[in-house]
């Protein structure tokens, strides 16, 4: 998707309310009507009715038809503005420059600020698998019921912030953390390439080593990186490795920790096999690195509880992940049976409709604190 960043400056006093009250009626209405939108923005019917047209013409607001009634949505483009504004306001980020990831879960800009600083931006997107097939499997939303992909996306965000500080205050090479808006991250612009891109390396074992090290370091203090791959490392021209992407990071606590643990571990081993011919009979074990005696252990996983980002909104989040792995491995596997049985298809149909159903109405359920909790977020950034 394209960032338009000449928009943060051509949006009404009018547009932004409009856009702001159909992000506050989206918490509790997947199409959010268009009265609502009228009564939460302030203004004259009249007015609003313009305004939406011209957020709608910028793909900033969607209409969408349903049997009840119609009304808009805010698209992601809409949501990425909104964050963008924020941004903006705050002075953390003046323009937008050339996209340089595509991931699955997040598209990743290199933008500037005002002095012309480069800098990356991440925005989360987290709902681009399909919620609808992961709520069927697990009531992963425990009490809220409503939550989206914009609440989803924000937690990923707040998440990966709050590990980000604490990582960086501590000193482990990490990028260094500006802003957090809505489900965006502003951070430092590494100047490297990711591992996956390194073809030779003048000394596979040493940086073999500082990999594995850097693995023990974290568990030492109390946290696993849960993606520690080719993609998620940079090597910096110096040599020295920067890690990125934390979203699904994990405490040395959870009750998968070592097969987390072990995960990363073996995506090294197997990489470096592949890549550089490079095998090692030393690797470290979990126990092992708990143990391990030296440098003083600390507890980053609880510095990140405190930092603001709970336990709740880390079961919430870690709840959400751990249901779209089922479902990708489920689906994997369907993959492989090949032709299923039209039995188990016409299962997974009703199953859809029974799961709309429930979704339709858990959309028209209200989560106040939600909206409250969005409420004071915009009041802030304002
Ligand atoms: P995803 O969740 O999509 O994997 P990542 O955080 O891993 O998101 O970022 C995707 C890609 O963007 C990375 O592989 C890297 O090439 C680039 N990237 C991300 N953050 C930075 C950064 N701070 N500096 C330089 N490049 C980055
Ligand atoms: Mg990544």
């Amino acid at each position: 998707m394209k960032l338009d960043a000449t928009d943060l400056r051509y949006v009404t006093t009018d547009e932004f309310r409009v856009l702001t009250a159909t992000e506050m009626g989206s918490k509790n209405h997947e199409i959010v009507p268009t009265p609502l939108i009228a009564q939460l923005s302030g203004l004259r019917s009249g007015g609003v009715n313009k305004c939406i047209g011209s957020l709608a013409k910028r793909g900033l607001v969607a209409k969408v038809q349903n049997a009840k009634y119609d009304g808009y949505r805010l698209t992601y483009g809409g949501y990425d503005y909104l964050a963008m504004r924020a941004l903006s306001k705050r002075g953390t980020m003046g323009s937008v420059g050339n996209q340089i990831g595509v991931g699955k879960e997040a598209d990743v800009y290199v933008v500037a600020n005002d002095e012309g600083e480069s800098m990356v931006l991440k925005l989360h997107r987290l709902g681009r698998i399909s919620f609808r097939t992961i709520k069927t499997k697990r009531d992963y939303l425990g009490k809220r019921k409503s939550a989206s992909w914009m609440y989803m996306s924000r937690l990923a965000a707040q998440k990966e912030y709050a590990f980000m500080k604490v990582l960086h205050e501590h000193g482990f090479p990490v990028p260094r953390p500006i802003d957090q808006a809505r489900h965006t991250i502003l951070m430092e612009l590494i100047n490297a390439y990711p591992l996956r891109q390194i073809a030779e390396h003048p000394n596979p074992g040493q940086l073999y080593s500082t990999l594995m090290s850097l693995i023990v370091r974290l568990a030492r203090a109390g946290l696993i990186h849960g993606d520690f791959n080719e993609f998620n490392i940079l090597i910096r021209e110096d040599g020295q490795p920067i890690l990125i992407d934390f979203p699904q990071m994990v405490s040395v606590g959870h009750e998968n920790a070592e097969w987390y643990f072990n995960r990363d571990v073996q995506c090294i081993r197997t990489f470096f096999r592949r890549r550089f011919g490079y095998e090692s009979k030393l690797y470290p074990r979990f126990k092992a690195a708990l143990n391990d005696e030296g440098e003083t252990a600390f507890e980053l996983d609880v510095e990140v509880e405190a930092s603001g980002f709970g336990r709740k909104e880390m079961g919430l989040l870690q709840e959400y992940m751990d249901s779209v792995l089922e479902a990708e491995a489920e689906e994997d596997d369907e993959e492989e049976e090949e032709d299923g049985e039209q039995e188990e298809e016409q299962e997974a149909a009703d199953e859809d409709v029974e799961a709309k159903a429930a979704e339709e109405a858990e959309e028209a359920e209200a989560v106040e604190d939600e909206i409250a909790d969005q409420q004071h977020e915009n009041d802030e950034s304002e």
